[in-house]
């Protein structure tokens, strides 16, 4: 089956959730709940190490991910369509069924200080826990710079023409427990064979599953 066909309804597996993001959405908070509730997987692309064929070393690993995992989140800010594209076409040729959905962390032009403002204050709140932008030994300045590029170049989601089975909008500047449930919501209303043997989250499971998350969570490695 080539992806896009059959019917989403009886769809159990081989599922890829894209986030289409800059910095400091909620990216890695939301898939580490994801984790947590279902135990499904998650890979960062920060966690890749080498430094030559990253996209094809990324793209690789959540295809071998699907082998044990249901659903996989390819966390990584997939900003532009190329990068998007090239996702999907590299775990397509290994998984030739495997459908992709959009975290798509909607950021209209227009809403680019609000955005700005709420991705600012948890990036540079969040400090030195990640692996490669520390806020707290670098500069707030360089940082910010960094996070500006994302946005600059941020091409936004065409539907027409990127082959995302489903997109899920959701809203960069609000918390990351909203955005979770309406994920878990949209995926359980289009593939219903992804939860067909589990019981669906209370409010105090997505309640724990963020708190977890934001609290708990500590990245594997650093690189200076
Ligand atoms: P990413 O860069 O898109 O992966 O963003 P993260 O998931 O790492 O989130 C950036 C920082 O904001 C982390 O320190 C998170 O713990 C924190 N964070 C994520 N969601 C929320 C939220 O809803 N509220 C608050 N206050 N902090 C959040
Ligand atoms: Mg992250």
């Amino acid at each position: 089956m080539e992806n896009g066909e059959g019917d989403a309804k009886d769809v159990s597996r081989n599922i890829v959730i894209v986030p289409v993001a800059t910095i400091g959405c909620g990216k890695t908070t939301i898939g580490l709940a994801l984790v947590k509730l279902f135990g499904w997987g998650h890979f960062q692309n920060d966690n890749v190490k080498t430094k030559k064929g990253r996209p094809q070393v990324f793209a690789d690993t959540i295809s071998s991910l699907l082998i044990t995992n249901p659903v996989v989140t390819a966390d990584r800010n997939n900003h532009q369509k190329r990068e998007r594209d090239q996702i999907i076409n590299d775990v397509s040729r290994t998984v030739p069924d495997a459908r992709f959905v959009a975290m798509n962390y909607v950021h209209d032009r227009a809403n680019y200080d609000n955005i700005r403002k709420a991705t600012r204050d948890r990036v540079l709140a969040r400090g030195d826990n990640h692996q490669t932008i520390q806020a707290g030994s670098k500069g707030q300045d360089e940082i910010i710079e960094i996070m500006e590029g994302f946005m600059h170049r941020f091409q936004p989601v065409d539907p027409q023409d990127e082959h995302f089975d489903l997109i899920i909008d959701i809203d960069p500047t609000v918390e990351s427990r909203e955005n979770l449930e309406v994920v878990i919501e949209q995926l359980h209303n289009n593939y219903p064979g992804l939860f067909k043997d589990q019981d669906m989250p209370t409010d105090a499971d997505m309640d724990a599953a963020i708190d977890w998350a934001m609290n708990d969570y500590k990245p594997d490695f650093k690189i200076d």
